[in-house]
């Protein structure tokens, strides 16, 4: 020990111990450091032997209470675990200050001394060792879970709940490997509390039994130190984070681990959840290590006690990358029964047995998904995925509130629109109040096309006329009518690759690709130009222009200014309707609007919203004037048996809601401008990404092969997509070429998520 002290490392040196110790305790002997990463000293006085305890800096007197009072709950208790018992000082306070240097003092402890060997210093594990410490654990949780501090509702770097906050981490790990297993295992863990942690049970819990807090004699535990990390959290993690450092170094981990999950499990009961985020949180606990050992090394790489679990750790979470989670977890929990169903393979054959053969399947290798949570979908094998793609779960999938308001109202009323009913007219007030003012009589139907084709509809009879201005490239749904003026469909694969008479083209407005550059208002009147040109030369008028706000199977193609405006003028000059399709970007996603076509500063005639209206429950709408609907009451009754029913109202009530509550708008602006910087600035170092556009959290990056040139990277882009896969990323292609790697996630997803994408991007395009 030095004879001064190491203010960074808060160490004092030997004599301020020496004399701290004699005058507050009145205790002198011989002392020497203990190894690992707390400060703690051992002292041999003639009579006994202690341990000094150091609270960092950082530890509150509120929170060293709350360390001293759980010491004491245990002591009080029935169990036979020892636990550090406080010697306070001769004026009776369970902490003395000790100034290290004038600007930095140090509360310290005096605890006694527990006999027993440190769990990392022992050779083997019997098995009857690993039960009992199971059954340790289990007892010693079921006894604080009637504990209670007012310090106890913190967190800190070990909070496993809190896992966010060392992704940032990751991206210092030099090797690969390293670096994906890192990156997957706090994702993974980050997917798994967001799917379960609201039915975890929770209670103070000690947060930290490691090799280096357990201490054994024989093949049973007998004691447990260091409360400093302890808080309120899901019980599991006190199990979880055990189980972590007693597989460290193990020839079977997964056997060992479930030996002290069997012992645990038979005093306290795991409920399945628990079951289940076992191992995540396990690896979570390694992946903890790992990021915060990763980041202290940049601080002080020659610190003796930092990295001492380092390498074993990084061992055993290579070893349980390559185990399905799913397994993992059966193989830790003997009564846990793995997701029933048919096998991917079964299922493709199912499918090629009784569904159409025009359906397609995403990657390479098709995912089976068994559940969803927020940003997230789970597979059959228990991988968690980030969704990037699903515009339609908007809110996250399976919101709690959604799901609910669904559930309560179908098993109350299901009705259609033929009777009275509150949900269809205050859903429909409801829509109309996110909406310019004439823009103030609803349908509702059930999907994107249904409501597209209702649009039409309106617009020839209202005008009297057939004709519709269509921009190439867009869709706008499944029917015939639709793919009419669908050039995404008649004019791809196995397409007729001509117009109907009444369809009539535009080019679509892309400053990237399309004849006209860039996105300044000239291109866009220039854009715009054609749109009148072509309007002009229809026989008989054009009934309506259709367009999105921002294109979306057309590649995330968002127009030049002032094209949408000028586009409109002429349309209108000409007889004709404006109708804009929300289906994809509605809905609060485009961050700075509610609806896409206020980006433009426009108010259409007919608006058609779906995909995200119902988050998943098949529900659109058509919004227009009174006076377009007055001129579609011809007599002739609109009715769909399902469109505005009680149970779809109901949900789109709740996603209206959520959207509100969560100010999901407000954080697909930040979090969208976040995501299209990042991507930016990978652009700067990946020639690949040749242009990338998009507004909130709809946001297209387009693949190129040479910036010159613009040839399209479709096969680049294919093995991106698949190789994100690997990753836990879903992303998809669109555009005519498919080289337009599309994201549009539920809009719950997070800053950790967006990180996090743009660190594999960057790794996949390094790997190119
Ligand atoms: N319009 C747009 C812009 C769409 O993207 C889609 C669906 N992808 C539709 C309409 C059709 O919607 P649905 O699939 O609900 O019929």
């Amino acid at each position: 020990m030095s004879l001064m002290p190491d203010i960074s490392r808060d160490e004092p040196a030997r004599e301020q111990i020496v004399q701290l110790l004699q005058e507050e305790y009145g205790v002198s002997g011989s002392l020497s450091r203990l190894a690992g990463e707390n400060i703690n000293y051992l002292i041999h006085s003639d009579k006994n032997r202690y341990v000094l305890k150091l609270a960092s800096r950082e530890r509150s007197n509120l929170v060293l209470d709350m360390e001293h009072r759980a010491e004491k709950f245990v002591l009080d208790s029935d169990l036979e675990l020892q636990v550090p018992r406080t010697i306070k000082t001769r004026t009776g306070k369970i902490f003395a200050e000790l100034a290290i240097c004038p600007d930095t003092t140090l509360r310290a402890r005096l605890l006694r001394f527990l006999a027993g060997t440190p769990w990392d210093e022992l050779e083997q594990t019997s098995n009857e060792l690993l039960m009992h410490l199971g059954e340790t654990l289990a007892r010693l949780d079921l006894e604080l879970s009637n504990f209670t501090h007012p310090a106890m509702h913190r967190t800190h770097q070990w909070d496993l709940t809190a896992l966010s906050q060392h992704r940032c981490k990751v991206s210092l790990v030099a090797n690969d490997r390293q670096r994906r297993i890192l990156e997957w295992m706090l994702h993974r863990c980050a997917a798994e509390l967001k799917l379960r942690l609201p039915s975890l049970p929770k209670s103070f819990i000690h947060n930290d039994a490691n090799d280096e807090n357990l201490l054994v004699e024989g093949d049973r535990v007998v004691g447990l130190l260091d409360f400093g990390d302890s808080l309120y959290s899901p019980v599991v993690c006190d199990l979880a984070i055990t189980l972590a450092y007693v597989m460290l170094g193990q020839d079977e981990p997964l056997a060992a681990g479930s030996a002290v999950v069997a012992g645990y499990h038979r005093l306290r009961a795991l409920t399945e959840d628990e079951q289940w985020a076992l191992f995540p949180l396990a690896c979570g606990r390694l992946a903890n290590t790992l990021a915060v050992a990763v980041d202290r090394r940049k601080q002080d790489p020659d610190h003796p006690n930092w990295f001492v679990t380092e390498q074993r750790a990084w061992e055993l979470i290579d070893r349980l990358y390559e185990i399905d989670p799913v397994d993992a977890a059966i193989r830790l929990n003997v009564n846990l029964n793995p997701p029933g169903g048919a096998s991917t393979q079964e299922l493709l054959e199912q499918r090629r047995r009784y569904i159409g053969p025009s359906l397609s399947v995403a990657y390479r290798e098709p995912l089976k998904m068994i559940r969803g949570r927020g940003q997230y979908l789970f597979d059959h094998r228990g991988r968690a995925y980030l969704d990037l793609v699903n515009n339609i779960c908007h809110v996250g999938h399976c919101h709690p509130r959604v799901v609910e308001a669904g559930q309560k109202q179908m098993a109350r009323l299901n009705t259609n629109t033929r009777y009275l009913y509150d949900e269809l007219t205050q859903y429909a007030a409801r829509i109309c109040s996110t909406l310019p003012r004439q823009l103030n009589t609803c349908f509702f139907v059930n999907s994107g096309s249904e409501a597209n084709e209702l649009a039409l509809r309106l617009a020839r009879i209202h005008t009297g006329r057939e004709n519709f201005l269509v921009v190439d490239g867009a869709y706008h749904g499944n029917t015939s009518g639709l793919v009419s003026i669908s050039p995404y469909k008649f004019m791809g694969p196995g397409g007729s690759h001509r117009e109907e008479p009444w369809v009539h083209m535009v080019p679509m407005a892309d400053g990237y690709r399309g004849r006209f550059k860039g996105q300044t208002a000239e291109t866009g009147r220039a854009y715009a130009h054609e749109v009148s040109r072509v309007a002009h030369r229809v026989d008989g008028g054009i009934a309506a222009f259709i367009t999105e706000p921002i294109w979306s199977c057309g590649g995330q193609v968002v127009p030049p200014d002032a094209y949408v405006k000028n586009a409109f003028e002429h349309v209108r000059e000409a007889g004709g309707l404006c109708i804009v399709d929300e289906v994809q970007v509605g809905f609060g996603r485009v961050g700075r609007c509610f609806w896409g076509f206020q980006l433009h500063r426009v108010v259409p005639d007919i608006v058609v919203m779906g995909k995200p209206m119902g988050n998943g429950h098949p529900l659109a709408a058509v919004v227009t004037s009174r006076e377009i609907a007055a001129s579609f009451d011809t007599g002739m009754e609109f009715f769909s048996s399902f469109g505005g029913n009680p149970v779809s109202c109901a949900i789109g009530i709740a996603v209206l809601d959520v959207i509100e509550s969560e100010s999901l708008q407000d954080h697909a602006r930040t979090l969208g401008d976040y995501f299209l910087n990042g991507l930016r600035t990978l652009a700067e170092s990946h020639d690949i990404i040749g242009d990338v556009r998009g507004a909130g959290l709809f946001i297209g990056a387009e693949l190129v092969k040479d910036r010159q040139s613009l040839i399209p990277a479709t096969e680049e882009a294919c093995l991106i997509v698949n190789s994100m896969k690997d990753r836990g990323v879903l992303l998809s292609t669109d555009g005519a070429q498919e080289n337009v790697l599309k994201i549009k996630p539920p809009m719950v997803i997070t800053e950790a998520d967006v990180a996090m994408v743009l660190r594999c991007l960057d790794d996949v395009l390094r790997g190119l």
